[in-house]
């Protein structure tokens, strides 16, 4: 059994996700799983992991999760809120079911993954979070408006919240990627739009790959608990 705490992490069936579970469980964490599809979670193989089959958008959910592998691992230390949608569009045509469905998942499915855990971190005075928002939530792009939208109120309410808990020593982390190859476009309906993006994408050469964004999340994370990186913007080199 590992000596280190309990690192929970959403969306990790894919692209980022994924790559931060590779690096936390390199360097010896015990970890929680979290995503929809489960048998891409368990398809990892990492040790001392759970893999939960859970929506974020559901807290009960996510809480019934955390509740099992504290029990088996200990309270948790870090929790990585990275589970997101990017679904493209315009404000006339988009169906807004899918504004309705980036509200759920990218802002309260934040929400829901902080509730959980805040109140034993705070009561132990120790813990992270690193809620993964977007340089998207710094700035906006053609077609983003919507998910511009959510990100930047992850932006938003991180910094408020980790105002909040820093007299408890909580760490609040915002994480705002750029462009990185993962299957994030692959949701968006507009085949014009999907096309576009990926002429976009071309201009910057090479966009950021997964396992960037692992590494600057786990930096963050394994400097000493009295430093904060509030927050870390990484872009491919070329991007806009
Ligand atoms: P992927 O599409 O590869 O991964 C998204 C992850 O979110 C998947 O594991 C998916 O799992 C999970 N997810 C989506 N909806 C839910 C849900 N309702 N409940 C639980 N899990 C869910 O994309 P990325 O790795 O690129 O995205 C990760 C994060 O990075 C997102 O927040 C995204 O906005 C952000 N980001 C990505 C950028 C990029 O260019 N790729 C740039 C900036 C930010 P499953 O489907 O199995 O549930």
């Amino acid at each position: 059994m590992s000596n280190k705490s309990l690192v929970v992490i959403t969306g990790a069936s894919s692209g980022i996700g994924e790559a931060a579970a590779k690096a936390f469980s390199q360097v010896g964490h015990p970890l929680l799983l979290l995503a929809r599809r489960l048998d891409r979670l368990e398809a990892l193989n990492l040790p001392n992991t759970i893999c939960e089959k859970v929506d974020v958008t559901n807290r009960d959910e996510i809480k019934a999760a955390v509740e099992k592998a504290e029990n088996k691992f200990g309270p948790v230390d870090c929790l990585i809120n990275n589970a997101g949608v990017m679904l493209l569009g315009l404000a006339d045509t988009q169906d807004p079911t899918e504004w309705e469905r980036m509200v759920q998942v990218n802002i309260m499915g934040v929400l829901n993954g902080i509730h959980v855990v805040l109140a034993g971190m705070k009561q132990r005075r120790h813990g992270t979070i690193m809620n993964v928002s977007s340089v998207g939530g710094r700035k906006t792009y053609p077609n983003h408006s919507v998910y511009c939208g959510t990100k930047f109120s992850v932006h938003a309410f991180t910094e408020q919240i980790r105002e909040e808990a820093a007299s408890f020593d909580v760490r609040f982390i915002t994480i705002a990627p750029g462009v990185v190859e993962t299957e994030l476009l692959s949701h968006t309906t507009a085949k014009d739009i999907v096309e576009g993006y990926k002429e976009w994408k071309e201009t910057m050469g090479q966009p950021l790959e997964s396992e960037d964004v692992a590494n600057s999340i786990l930096f963050a994370y394994q400097q000493p608990q009295r430093v904060c990186i509030r927050e870390i913007v990484l872009c491919p080199t070329r991007q806009d």
